[in-house]
């Protein structure tokens, strides 16, 4: 009886699947099922792919594994070894969520749903499966779930409060478009990615009123309170809207240069208010973003990530490096 490796009654949530026996004979029957691939992997790297089908293995179908075990003494041997990893090449949803903050540091909640599926199963079993030893499906899930969560986390804290909640979908199809090329390295395809829910405290959503009624940004959001706000204005957010009279400027015109004049007496102790944070130039169009934005909140232009030292010969290289222009090092 030639051994048999197949993935066995895989469930609907299940990405990939070890073959437990990592002894593996020439002359083996591997068996793949539609919607799967097969990945042999050892010592790190990937080798042979072998697609749906019925496979006996010889040196003919696992070229890439035959040329390194040819150099390991004794061969042919066998069984040889390697971990045969199955993976799925069906589409499955997860759902995200955290917290983060806003360029101006407001609180901000988000949850939403994501599609995905491998594209590159020697990718994928390299950077996530067996490059970090997450073998099970679950363990799979939860690792792409964090990742995105992390990389959207990063991404909202380059947008301010305002922005985020008044161009919602530029903002979400602009994280979309940040997520999908993250997974991309990690050979996952983004097919969608959904924003369900956006949040911040009530503190900060009376804020957001005040904002929306003065556009006056900077001041609203340096004063402690949004009572503070409401009575620098000499207005409530309930008042405001059951008189209907309020001065509705442009949403986001630029904020005055000075806090309105009948807020003079009262203004000195706003004087305590903490400086802006520091800010950069955009240079498509000129306005100020945070100094650690990734992408302008005005117009999502791309920032070049900050250089970073290479850990092998510690020269500067570009932050989005793959590998060291120097020393050839792959860098994370
Ligand atoms: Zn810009
Ligand atoms: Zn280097």
């Amino acid at each position: 009886m030639p051994q048999v490796i197949e993935w066995v009654s895989p469930g609907p949530e299940d990405i990939v699947w070890r073959y437990p026996n990592e002894n593996i004979e020439w002359g083996a029957q591997l068996i793949v099922r539609e919607y799967e691939v097969a990945v042999f992997f050892r010592d790190g790297k990937a080798y042979d792919v072998l697609g749906p089908g019925r496979h006996t293995l010889t040196t003919a179908n696992l070229p890439l594994l035959t040329a390194v075990l040819s150099r390991i003494a004794g061969y042919p041997t066998t069984p040889f070894k390697a971990t045969v990893i199955f993976v799925s090449t069906k589409q499955f949803r997860g759902m995200f969520g955290g917290r983060t903050q806003t360029s101006e540091l407001a609180p901000l909640m988000f949850r939403g749903s994501y599609w995905f599926k491998v594209a590159d199963p020697k990718v994928f079993v390299v950077e996530v499966v067996g490059g970090q030893s997450l073998y099970t499906s679950q363990e799979v899930s939860e690792f792409v779930r964090g990742f995105i969560n992390e990389r959207l986390i990063k991404f909202l804290a380059g947008y301010d409060l305002a922005t985020v909640f008044t161009r919602v979908d530029e903002v979400s199809f602009k994280a979309k478009a940040f997520v999908l090329e993250e997974l991309r390295r990690i050979g996952l395809e983004l097919i969608d990615l959904k924003f369900e829910g956006i949040d911040t405290t009530p503190e900060y959503r009376d804020r957001l009123f005040w904002l929306r009624q003065t556009g006056a940004a900077a001041y609203v959001l340096q004063m402690d309170t949004a009572k503070e706000v409401a009575r620098e204005l000499g207005k409530s957010p309930g008042a405001a809207v059951g008189a209907g009279v309020v001065m509705i400027p442009p949403l986001l015109a630029p904020p005055p240069a000075q806090p309105p004049a009948a807020a003079a007496p009262a203004a000195a102790p706003a004087a305590a208010a903490p400086a802006a944070p520091p800010t950069k130039a955009c240079p498509q169009c000129g306005r100020q973003a945070p100094i650690d934005a990734l992408f302008c909140p005005y117009c999502g232009y791309r920032f070049p990530p900050p250089s970073r030292k290479c850990p092998s010969c510690g020269r500067d290289v570009p932050g989005d490096a793959a590998f060291c222009p120097y020393c050839g090092t792959r860098l994370q």
